[in-house]
């Protein structure tokens, strides 16, 4: 099975993708993930790519598009992968397209998280992630049993550099003019699954997920 997850920034996407992989054993690739641990580790592409990210922007086609390829063809990648911030403009969409079809794979279903604007801002101000671990929780809607650490693993939570108010409005900005005409894109190819999270917590939107994987 290899899926995209498609959506705004605070859209969930994440915290989906972990359940996802919980639930069908394939791992998420978060091209936001790889670039945050390479700049935690001062590598030179962290080092390129967090400007970018600070600023809210995207960071360059050529750049992401290498590093998330290589990635799907990694060894645990090859029974399906779980696509959580790639790809994010029709450039990466075909770059992925053309290198599964090179290698007699495919694309099974992109699943668009649609969430109201207004929504996001609030989401995103108040979310938190584990520095140790990865895992994600929200000050209000998703917090952890101590406060302040993971429930996972104890971590400390963190607020992500690209969290604050001003570079949250340019990242949705980023998204309505250059990744959401990738639900037409997916929509014409028949691989669009619309999850409406309006009403639902995370929970039943991963069981809306589900029943769209037809499971
Ligand atoms: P979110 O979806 O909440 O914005 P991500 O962790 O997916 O968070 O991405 C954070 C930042 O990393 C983006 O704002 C962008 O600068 C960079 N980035 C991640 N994935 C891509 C991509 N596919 N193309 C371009 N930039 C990316
Ligand atoms: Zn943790």
């Amino acid at each position: 099975m290899n899926l995209i997850v498609l959506g705004a920034p605070g859209s969930g996407k994440g915290t989906q993708a972990a359940k996802l992989t919980k639930r069908f054993g394939i791992p998420a690739v978060s091209t936001g993930d790889i670039f945050r641990a390479n700049i935690a580790k001062g590598t030179a592409l962290g080092k390129e790519a967090k400007g970018y990210m600070d600023r809210g922007e995207l960071v360059p086609d050529a750049i992401v598009i290498a590093i998330a390829l290589d990635r799907i063809d990694e060894a645990d990648c090859r029974a399906g992968f779980l696509l959580d911030g790639f790809p994010r403009t029709t450039e990466q969409a075909d770059a992925l397209g053309a290198h599964l079809a090179a290698a007699g794979r495919a694309i099974d279903k992109v699943l668009l998280m649609e969430v109201p604007t207004e929504e996001l801002v609030r989401r995103i101000t108040g979310r938190r992630v584990c520095g140790a671990c990865g895992a994600s929780y929200h000050v209000t809607d998703i917090p952890p049993a101590r406060e302040g650490l993971c429930d996972v693993c104890g971590g400390a939570l963190q607020r992500r550099d690209d969290d604050a108010e001003e570079t949250v409005r340019n990242r949705i900005e980023v998204y309505n003019e250059n990744t959401a005409p990738l639900a037409a894109y997916y929509e014409k190819k028949n691989l669009l699954a619309r999850i409406g999270t309006e009403t639902a917590g995370p929970d039943a939107v991963f069981a809306e997920i589900v029943k769209a994987l037809g499971g």
